[in-house]
Formats: C-alpha cells, sequence, structure tokens
C-alpha cells in the first residue's frame, strides 16, 4: 500500500477501521522517546527535529533558545504556530561525591515517588550514555529495624553508576544530563514509555505535517525547548514569530484510573484527542475551540474535550504575546504523566493527526474576532 493511499484511509477513519489500533510510524515514535533530551539540553531532539521539518517544510532554522522551527509558506497572511516541546522531565548532575555517586538537580515537576529504584541514563559532555541506579540515601528494611521512615525527598537521591570514583570524575562533569532509561513498548493496546510527554506531541506535529494536503496560511512547526521549566522556548520563539494562531500540542490527564474517574477523569484512553477549553495556564480561545469541534464532527474524528485545573503547554506560553493570539491545545490522553509509564492509545494519536492535518487545511477560512 502507498504512503498517501495509507495517508487517505488513516485520516478517512473509514468506520471499518475506526477504534482499531492502527499501526503507527513506531519507528519514528520510538526514537523520539528513547532519545534523551531535558530542559535546555534538547542537542539530540533538535537533530531529529532538523531531520524531520527538514523534509516536510520549506525552510528550518534553529533559535537561540534551542527551538527548531520549520516553515511552510502559505499565500495568505494568516501564520498558524504548531507548538509541540522536545524536552522531557529530567535531571543535571549537580555533585559528584568522593565515591563517584551522583547528586542531581531536578529539571521539571517530579515526584520523588516515582523515583524510587529506577534505571537512568546520563548522557556525557562528549555524548556517550552511561547507565546508573537512581537511589534514595536510606536504609533497607534489614536495617531500619521497623522504625517509620519519611518517604524520600528529590535531593535525597543519587545515581550509582557501578564504576569507581577515578572513572566516574573522568567520564562524568557537572551539568551531565540525566534522564530515565526506559524503552517504548506496547501494552496491550497501548504505548508505554518515558517521555511521552511531548514526544508524542512531537510526533503528532511531524505525522500532520505529513498527511496533510493543500493549505494557504503559513505554517510554523515549532518543536519548542525548556517547556517543562516554564514554557520558555514557545514564549521566545512564538514572539518572534508573530502567528495570527498557535496550535500546541501535548499530553495531558486521562484519570480513568484507580483513584481517577467521575469529575476527576479529566480525559479517557480510546476516546480520541481532546481538544482543551482550558488548564492552569490558559483558557482556549472558544472560537478556536469550536472551530475545531466542528472539523472533527464534520470528519468524524473521534473527540472529547479537556478541563484541566491545574498545569500548562505551550499555548500559555504564546497566547498572551503581542496583544494577545487566539490560542488552542490539542492533547493526547495519556495516564501516568510524568512517570516512566506514560501510556497512550494509538487511535488517540491518530485522531490527533487528523484533526491538526485537516485543521491546517482550512485555517485560512477561519474569523476568531470575538
Ligand atoms: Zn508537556
Amino acid at each position: 500500500m502507498t504512503v498517501s493511499e495509507a495517508a487517505g484511509t488513516l485520516i478517512g477513519f473509514t468506520s471499518s477501521r475506526k477504534g482499531n489500533d492502527m499501526a503507527l510510524n513506531e519507528t519514528l515514535l520510538r526514537r523520539l522517546i528513547e532519545t534523551p533530551g531535558v530542559s535546555g539540553r534538547e542537542d539530540q531532539q533538535r537533530e531529529i527535529a532538523r531531520e524531520e521539518l527538514g523534509d516536510l517544510t520549506d525552510e528550518v532554522r534553529t533559535d537561540v533558545m534551542g527551538s527548531v522551527i520549520g516553515t511552510k509558506r502559505g499565500s495568505d497572511d494568516v501564520r498558524v504556530m504548531i507548538a509541540a516541546h522536545t524536552d522531557e522531565i529530567g535531571f543535571l548532575v549537580k555533585y559528584i561525591d568522593d565515591k563517584g555517586f551522583l547528586r542531581l538537580q531536578t529539571l521539571g515537576g517530579h515526584d520523588p515517588a516515582n523515583m524510587v529504584s529506577q534505571r537512568v541514563l546520563v548522557t556525557t559532555s562528549d555524548g556517550e550514555p552511561l547507565r546508573g541506579a537512581l537511589q534514595p540515601s536510606r536504609k533497607p528494611p534489614h536495617l531500619s529495624h521497623g522504625e517509620e521512615q519519611k518517604p524520600p525527598k528529590a535531593d535525597e537521591f543519587y545515581v550509582d553508576l557501578g564504576m569507581d570514583a577515578e572513572t566516574v570524575k573522568e567520564k562524568v562533569h557537572v551539568g551531565d544530563y540525566v534522564v530515565m532509561d526506559r524503552t517504548l513498548e506496547k501494552v496491550g493496546e497501548t504505548y508505554v514509555g518515558k517521555a511521552m510527554d511531548d514526544r508524542v506531541g512531537v510526533f503528532v506535529m511531524y505525522e500532520a505535517l505529513r498527511a496533510m494536503g493543500d493549505h494557504q496560511a503559513t505554517i510554523f512547526a515549532a518543536a519548542t525547548s525548556q517547556e517543562e521549566v516554564g514554557l520558555r522556548g514557545a514564549e521566545a520563539s512564538g514572539s518572534a514569530l508573530k502567528p495570527t494562531v498557535v496550535v500546541a500540542l501535548d499530553v495531558t490527564l486521562a484519570m480513568d484510573v484507580p483513584g481517577g474517574g467521575n469529575e476527576n477523569t479529566i480525559t479517557e484512553l480510546g476516546k480520541g484527542v481532546a481538544i482543551k477549553i482550558m488548564d492552569g495556564y490558559s483558557i482556549s480561545h472558544p472560537k478556536l475551540v469550536d472551530h475545531l469541534r466542528a472539523i472533527a464532527e464534520r470528519e468524524d474524528i473521534p473527540y472529547q474535550m479537556e478541563i484541566l485545573p491545574a498545569g500548562g503547554t505551550d499555548a500559555g506560553g504564546v497566547q498572551r504575546l503581542h496583544g494577545g493570539i487566539p490560542a488552542v491545545t490539542l492533547s493526547i490522553p495519556c495516564r501516568y504523566v510524568h512517570t516512566p509509564n506514560e501510556m497512550v492509545r494509538s487511535t488517540d494519536v491518530e485522531a490527533a493527526i487528523t484533526l491538526l492535518a485537516r485543521y491546517l487545511e482550512e485555517a485560512s477560512d477561519a474569523d476568531y474576532d470575538l
């Protein structure tokens, strides 16, 4: 079967295939998930972005904050910025003790409960990945004599590289970056891995550019930096690009699990792409939300509406620039966000790709005046 034909079928969501997991471009998704890149150190992700956007857009450049922007030139003055962030939550090495154990500075929002006894990858300044054990400094049950031990704090963790101090000090330096060491795996009807936030958003951006047809609007595809530390890359690139619309792509909470449910569900896996109404950083432009919902209805794309009480996306970093810009986020429902077990359903990812592709083809027809 040829790509365009495949793209046609994928996008059409023919009834026989709706709800069935479809073959995602797994090679690209795996490369995005398994290539390390923390806030401010997205170098390896930039290489992928330049490759992909080099094939999919007319011009590619990298800005001072490290965001990579691909421009697909249009024929009118509508300027759509798509923003998906390449940084994952992680750590920087802040100290190496005399035994060669590494102490870490967190980057992004971590819950120490998800850090216990994980394996990590340290990327050294010469790019060598070193595997290590991430452990909290606490007594094992054998030595705690039943005394209650408090849950560990993030700065009580260290990395054991299983090497002598001299070798560690030769290879590792303060400022080297550390991520969770996990591969992308199929789990039932889902994909699981670390850094789904927001590599699956970056994936959706590339695949939608690949799947879309003709367009009038100019499209800026921004693989942004430093989102996890405050939407910094999007703010800088948004101020330079002066878009007339911004569509962010990111994961959102799927609390269709024990401890969630009913009014605390936010979104559910398998119910389609989520069109965000609001989160802790921004209230989406109502006419943009309506436009996306209308496309999803018209094209029979599975979707759900999203209200997230806290947290934000790159849309919040761009919305208030230049006197205000219509902004929205298309979210991929994800269980266990900011853990190494982030879980998404491929039909939701497909729905996000298709809705974005359809939107980009008709972005010029819209009027968002309030
Ligand atoms: Zn994110």
